[in-house]
């Protein structure tokens, strides 16, 4: 299979070919049908896997093919939630290349940093976030940011937020988004508690598992 028969934006695909990608990964293959259809997802993947893109590329194709919400700053749309700085980086780099031709901005936020930056980046307005759990939820506090227009929904690497003690932080967040959204999670492992959190975040999922 190639990218060009999963049904993608020509913004999108033009950004994958810059990237040099012509076939998808497994996890691409499948999950991204099932995610341009509107589906929530229970994905059973480790990185490297590709499930990075599996999960930004039809969040970007939703967000882009969505009427213009006229003027007015941007509301965040789509929150991506994974436990490090590392892979939230990771996260927003490719959420760069793959919408580099779209017209839709994102940030990334995270802790053990000073929040002016981050603060000013979402005062300009984003379309996406990608957040580590803490750090969303103090500017969420402070009033920097509101997930009250939440349409899609990424808890990444939940087995890693359990064991980095972000359980509670994770449940904080569930109940501030809106309850009408696309709900994506990943993790490497699906041991009971997990699988309990994904219950409490997904609706009927697809599971897929690579
Ligand atoms: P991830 O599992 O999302 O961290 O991705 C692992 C690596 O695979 C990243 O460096 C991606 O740039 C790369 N990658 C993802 N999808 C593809 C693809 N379809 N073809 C080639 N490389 C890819």
């Amino acid at each position: 299979m190639t990218f060009n028969e999963l049904g993608l934006n020509k913004s999108i695909l033009h950004a994958l070919n810059k990237q040099g990608y012509t076939n998808p990964t497994p996890i691409q293959e499948r999950a991204i049908p099932v995610l341009l259809q509107g589906k929530d997802l229970l994905g059973c993947a480790q990185t490297g896997t590709g499930k990075t893109a599996a999960f930004t590329i039809p969040i970007l194709q939703h967000l882009e093919n969505e009427p213009s919400q006229g003027k007015g700053k941007r509301k965040i749309k789509s929150l991506v939630v994974t436990p490090t700085r590392e892979l939230a980086v990771q996260i927003g780099e490719s959420i760069a290349a793959y919408g580099e031709f779209t017209h839709l901005k994102h940030t990334v936020i995270f802790g053990g940093v000073k929040q002016g930056a981050q603060t000013k980046a979402l005062h300009h307005g984003v379309d996406i976030l990608v957040a580590t759990p803490g750090r969303l939820l103090d500017l969420i506090n402070q009033g920097f940011i509101s997930l009250d227009h939440i349409k899609y929904f990424v808890l990444d690497e939940a087995d890693q937020m359990l064991d980095m003690g972000f359980i509670h932080d994770i449940k904080k967040i569930i109940k501030k988004l809106p309850k009408k959204r696309q709900s994506l999670f990943f993790s490497a492992t699906m041991a009971k508690p997990i699988v309990e959190l994904s219950q409490q975040i997904l609706g009927e999922p697809e599971q897929i598992t690579i």
